[in-house]
């Protein structure tokens, strides 16, 4: 069972590295992406529960996720949520704390959603993260440690940071901007 399941995340994690890039990439630079930094940031968590508490807070997906590093399966129901919203902020789906926003989301034909830079940086941390014999860049939230997903940099994409912030869209909360105010 457990090396289904490990073959299953292994899989995912070689649709993250490979499928993801702009078509145009040429094949070493889609195998081989620079990294952004990789050094631990923002470690200073401030929500903490126990084990039980999260289980009872999070759907059985929201736990796999947040609490124990999973990947959700790409262009799943989260995704399709994700590319139909308008304007409005991301939220960590285990905490609240301000992740993402709307306006730096972009298109990466992934399967996951894209954003080039956090809407509150404070409030995400990376990591490096060499699971599978992979060395890659993980995001989590600052507030609570939720694995959110993980950040990809130099792939070519024509945005103003050419960092990919690749995150599962069942850790995130929508919440839409408020409409604006009608003048009389
Ligand atoms: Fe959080």
């Amino acid at each position: 069972m457990n090396r289904i399941r490990t073959g299953f995340a292994l899989g995912i994690t070689l649709a993250v590295l490979a499928g993801c890039a702009p078509k145009e990439m040429p094949p070493t630079a889609m195998t081989t992406p620079s990294q952004p930094a990789t050094a631990d940031t923002n470690t200073t968590s401030t929500v903490t529960k126990t084990d039980a508490e999260w289980r009872k807070r999070l759907t059985p997906e929201q736990y796999h996720i947040l609490r124990e590093a999973g990947t959700e399966r790409p262009h799943g129901k989260a995704y399709e949520e994700f590319k139909a919203q308008g304007a409005g902020t991301y939220v960590c789906g285990g905490c609240g704390a301000e992740l993402f926003s709307s306006a730096h989301k972009f298109d990466s034909h992934c399967g996951w959603p894209s954003f080039y830079d956090p809407a509150n940086a404070k409030n995400v941390r990376t990591r490096e993260d060499r699971a599978f014999g992979v060395t890659r860049v993980e995001v989590l939230c600052a507030k609570c440690n939720g694995h959110l997903g993980h950040v990809f940099k130099g792939e070519g994409f024509p945005t103003p940071t050419d960092q990919r912030y690749c995150i599962n869209g069942v850790a995130l909360k929508f919440v839409p901007k408020p409409a604006e105010a009608k003048t009389p």
